[in-house]
């Protein structure tokens, strides 16, 4: 492939996205406020930049894969921002899980460099990064989806564009309320589970392969069963999204009344301290029977 490629943000999900990069042969370059973090990519071939200016003047595709708005703000338009040295015509992708309201914003900023920016947020987790089975849910043209597709294809099984600059954002966070309000209600069903002397086996199979089933309630079931909180989701980004959604359904008229009482779990665990571990982890501070 003749594009060159940077990635900035190398964290659970970006080192993964990036690892498949290299290993579709893509001429790529890594950024990482922690450079520790970029380590293992360059010895595979990745060319290391010490700042997202650096890493973004030779690209024609940048994609950025940060914690939320704050980080994405200060690498794209902070000191030595990836947004000073994009040249016309790079395409922009913007893969964390931001606000819409941000993503507004940063489009606009782009098309001050005369580049195009893409929401490109993903639905999978840590396996799926490494694994290159990420589904990308797409706003922003057709033209500059084009660009992107052969680069997004070597991190994903799916692409689906979703229409406009923001369809990406908003589809992101309408999935990560449904899932943040179902972790958090299974987080309730479990320490009830635990402290109601029922065979705790035969309750999560029935909850396993019943109504209530999906992919979500067996991954983290588990975890909450054996305290296994080696992070796939960071806590505290689950919070992030809740607040995020609320804010953006707002926009809609709509109150998130079950984000609210979910955020208030991810908040009480993250006043437990738990917020770098696993989502999982929520439900500690619920546990009566230790
Ligand atoms: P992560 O492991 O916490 O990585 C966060 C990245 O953002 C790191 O590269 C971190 O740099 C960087 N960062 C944080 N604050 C920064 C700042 N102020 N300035 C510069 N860089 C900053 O998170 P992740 O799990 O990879 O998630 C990345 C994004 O994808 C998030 O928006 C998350 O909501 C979303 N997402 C995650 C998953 C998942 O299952 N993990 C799934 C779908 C979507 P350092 O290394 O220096 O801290």
């Amino acid at each position: 492939m003749d594009k060159n490629v940077a990635i900035l943000g190398l964290g659970t999900m970006g080192s993964g996205m990036a690892a498949n990069l290299l290993k579709a042969g893509i001429s790529l370059t890594v950024y990482n406020r922690t450079p520790a973090k970029a380590q293992t990519l360059v010895n595979g071939g990745a060319s290391f930049a010490a700042a997202p200016a650096e890493a973004a003047k030779d690209a024609s595709i940048v994609i950025a894969m940060l914690a939320d708005d704050t980080a994405s703000r200060a690498v794209w338009t902070g000191k030595d921002g990836a947004l000073g040295t994009v040249r016309p015509g790079t395409v922009l992708i913007e893969s964390s899980t931001a606000s819409p309201a941000w993503i507004r914003e940063l489009a606009g900023l782009a098309a001050q460099h005369g580049a195009e920016l893409l929401d490109a947020p993903v639905t999978g987790s840590r396996v799926q990064a490494a694994t290159g089975q990420l589904t990308f849910l797409v706003g922003g043209s057709e033209t500059a989806l084009q660009a992107a597709t052969p680069v997004l294809k070597a991190m994903s099984k799916e692409i689906v564009h979703l229409g406009p600059t923001g369809s990406g954002a908003k589809m992101k966070l309408i999935n990560n309320f449904l899932c943040g309000v179902q972790v958090a209600s299974l987080a309730e069903g479990l320490a009830w589970i635990e402290g109601s002397g029922l065979d705790l086996r035969k309750a999560l199979s029935i909850l396993n392969n019943g109504a209530p089933g999906s992919p979500l309630l067996a991954a983290i079931s588990d975890r909450m069963v054996h305290r296994n909180y080696a992070v796939n989701f960071l806590l505290k980004l689950m919070a992030k999204d809740i607040g995020y959604a609320q804010a953006e359904a707002a926009t809609c008229n709509v109150n998130l009344t079950t984000a609210e009482v979910s955020e208030a779990l991810f908040e009480r665990a993250i006043a437990g301290g738990y917020g770098d571990q696993d989502m999982a982890a929520v439900i500690e501070p619920l546990r009566t029977c230790k």
